[in-house]
């Protein structure tokens, strides 16, 4: 049986004023399409050319694409159907305007910086990395920014093979700065982001002075979707470098689950007007990034319930609270000194360690891998990647 391998790539694309108009009626008679299948509880695509002969405007956009709004339709009812399943209270399926098209299969050529989508015609891509292997999905997205973009899902016929090696790194993601690993790397938060952040409350600060119905309210709108978009777009760059140092460098990840994080954090991270829902999200996406990256390279990662890990002593296992100001770790049983975010690292590793392979090898292994407790206090205050 042969595998493969998904790759989702983003592309910033620039239409011209003729085509991005028939893109807009695209996505109107997408929204047109989607909206009647709902009220008249149609969830077929067979019901599209009985459609097609009473609105023959459907014709001014490709057939698959069509198809697709209407499987889009039956994928949310179900993942919807699932939500409930599991006791979450859900809503209904709304009528709304579509933002996007989705290109399967046929209907789009993508040579050099040029892409022809069928019904629409050509237009200029800023092909800033090449696609992986063959192109399955072209989704056309117009952001609330006026961007354009498409995403390009490709397929590579690879099979990860499960790592074979041993390097293995603990990983706390904490408040102080993004992350400390067992091996004392750190990473700051990243500052660009922080900038941007507090530009964007500035923003919104202006929005709320703006008259209503105002041009000039209509036009801070749009600014503010821009600084959003690129508070996210360098968000998910840290992220991307961050996820991609660590599937580089070790076969063995250990991390953990976060949302049961102590609630006295989220105190301190208003005190420092860091809002603890913001790096919440941050700690889930930099989670997901480095799964799917792991899972594409084979490497092993473990995530694990973070009761004690900051308690506790990595040495002799002495639990003892904390307060949140105290930022070494210095244990008054066995005298192991080292900031507080390095031995919850290694606290990390060690648990995760337990359930990794079979039992016997597990913990040679482990041995092997897990690098020499340092005696001295580590140079974690000092970051050691400064800039990715
Ligand atoms: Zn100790």
């Amino acid at each position: 049986m042969e595998f493969f391998m998904r790759h989702v790539t983003r592309y910033r694309i620039y239409p011209s004023q003729k085509v991005a108009g028939r893109l807009f009626n695209g996505f109107a008679r997408c929204a047109f399409v989607r909206n009647w299948c709902l009220e008249n509880k149609v969830y077929r695509d067979s019901c599209l050319p009985k459609l097609k002969e009473e609105h023959p405007e459907l014709k001014e956009v490709h057939s698959k694409v069509l198809q697709n709004v209407v499987q889009q339709i039956v994928h949310n009812l179900i993942a919807l159907r699932r939500l409930k399943a599991k006791g979450r209270k859900v809503g209904k399926l709304r009528k709304k305007w579509v933002h996007s098209m989705i290109y399967e299969q046929t209907g789009f050529k993508l040579t050099g910086n040029c892409l022809w989508l069928s019904k629409i015609g050509e237009l200029r891509i800023e092909l800033s990395r090449p696609v992986p292997g063959r192109i399955k999905q072209i989704v056309v997205k117009h952001t609330p920014a006026h961007r354009w973009f498409v995403a390009i899902i490709s397929e590579t016929p690879d099979t990860p093979e499960p790592t074979a090696g041993t390097r293995a790194v603990g990983i706390d993601l904490n408040l102080e700065n993004f992350s400390t690993d067992t091996d004392g790397t750190v990473f700051p938060h990243p500052h660009n982001v922080q900038k941007a952040a507090k530009r964007l409350r500035r923003a919104q600060r202006r929005l709320s002075r703006a008259v209503d119905g105002s041009r000039n309210r209509r036009k801070q709108r749009v600014r503010i979707a821009r600084i959003h978009e690129q508070v996210e777009n360098r968000r998910n760059d840290f992220l991307h470098k961050w996820s991609r140092y660590y599937v580089d460098h070790y076969d063995y990840i250990a991390l953990e689950h976060l949302n049961i994080k102590p609630m006295v954090e989220s105190l301190e991270s208003k005190i420092r007007g860091r809002s603890k829902s913001i790096l919440d999200a941050a700690w889930y996406k930099a989670r997901a990034f480095i799964q799917y990256k792991a899972a594409n390279a084979g490497t092993y990662i473990h995530i694990l319930d973070p009761a004690y890990t900051t308690q506790d002593c990595f040495l002799c296992g002495h639990r003892e609270k904390k307060d949140l100001s105290q930022r070494t770790h210095a244990c008054p049983v066995c005298g192991y000194t080292v900031p507080r975010d390095l031995n919850t690292a290694q606290n990390i590793l060690k648990r995760a360690s337990v359930g990794w392979g079979t039992p016997e090898s597990t913990l040679a292994e482990i041995g092997a891998a897990t690098p020499p407790i340092p005696a001295v206090q580590v140079p974690v205050g000092e970051a050691r990647i400064s800039r990715l």
